[in-house]
């Protein structure tokens, strides 16, 4: 589920807005996302797959983290280079290179 958007990180791009499949977020006053809807998160990550300066944190569950998971904690997160850590796993944006370009000829 997704739990933190880090304001400091986020450039308002509304990539996440755009691509949540049940709409969880709204755009805040300050352009920020806002997690309007956080109940209808269906644990896609495709709001952290997305965001280009991995602003974002989706937890591998389905329900949300208790009031004190460390996870909730932005500096907990980043010193464990885990906002934006699926992106990256994916090989997007520049983090791991994915199985096509592992095995596949060189891209142009
Ligand atoms: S994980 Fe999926 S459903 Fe949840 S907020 Fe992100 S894009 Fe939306
Ligand atoms: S995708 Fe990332 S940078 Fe863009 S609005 Fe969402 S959190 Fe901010």
């Amino acid at each position: 589920m997704i739990e933190v958007v880090s304001a400091e990180r986020c450039i308002e791009c509304d990539k996440c807005i755009e691509v949540c499949p049940t709409h969880v977020f709204d755009r805040g006053a300050d352009g920020i996302p806002v997690l309007t809807r956080q109940s209808d998160c269906q644990t896609c990550f495709m709001c952290e797959a997305y965001c280009p300066v991995d602003a974002l944190f989706v937890a591998p569950r389905t329900e949300p983290l208790p009031a004190d998971d460390p996870q909730l904690d932005e500096a907990y997160l980043i010193e464990r280079e885990l906002l934006g850590s699926y992106r990256r796993k994916l090989g997007w944006g520049g983090g791991q290179l994915g199985a096509r370009v592992a095995i596949g000829p060189e891209l142009p």
